[in-house]
């Protein structure tokens, strides 16, 4: 881990990563902007996020918008329709349900339309400074695999696994290292593994082929 805390200085952070340091890690952008982000490019994350909130940047002002402006804004994030439902009926839970605030806990957060434990754990780590939460996505999943630091089928599965894993110091920090590494090196076909820092400890579970 702090091999690769020097390596991806300077390398593109994540979308939710800029638009949490962007926003003064405000728990309601980091919230939308990761509903957003499932299976879509980072640029287009962070551009339709933009737009988004530049047209509403309350749970209040957003929910006052219709589906068809929401999916409007955020075209052409991938499940653009479903994305845009979800943030629709999740801003009107926030009103109606939690004043109008971002809940702070698991068990409240995954009530949430659209919100799973993925998204949850990024809003509790970025939005709320939470030690005790890894967030996995797919490249978390993939590269603990490959590592060998667990032996699993799913996200969730990995992310329990890691909880016992892994020291406790390194766990917010899990997300931002090993999406960044899986974007720019560790890629899910053909990872750079000649240029990778951690190659030596790597055992490169289930891969089977690599590039410079
Ligand atoms: S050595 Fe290859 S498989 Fe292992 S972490 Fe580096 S890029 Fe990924």
């Amino acid at each position: 881990m702090r091999a690769l805390a020097k390596a991806i200085t300077g390398l593109e952070l994540p979308a939710v990563e800029k638009i949490s340091n962007e926003q003064a890690e405000d728990p309601f952008q980091i919230l939308i902007a990761t509903l957003l982000s499932a299976r879509t490019q980072d640029a287009t994350t962070h551009a339709a996020s933009t737009r988004l909130f530049r047209a509403a940047r309350t749970p209040r002002t957003m929910a006052r918008l219709t589906v068809k402006q929401i999916e409007r804004l955020i075209y052409p994030v991938s499940f653009y329709r479903t994305k845009a439902r979800h943030v629709q009926a999740c801003c009107e839970m926030l009103v109606s349900r939690f004043n109008g605030r971002v809940p702070r806990t698991m068990e409240e957060l995954v009530m949430l339309p659209g919100v799973g434990r993925k998204t949850a754990n990024l809003v509790l780590i970025l939005g709320f400074g939470s030690p005790d939460n890894i967030c996995v996505d797919t490249h978390v999943h993939r590269i603990s695999n490959r590592l060998g630091w667990v032996a699993t089928a799913s996200p969730d599965a990995t992310e329990q696994a890691l909880y016992r894993a892994t020291s406790r110091r390194w766990w917010p920090s899990i997300n931002l290292y090993l999406v960044t590494w899986g974007q720019n090196v560790c890629r899910p076909v053909y990872p750079r593994c000649g240029d990778c820092v951690i190659r030596r400890e790597c055992p490169r579970i289930g891969v089977r082929r690599s590039s410079r």
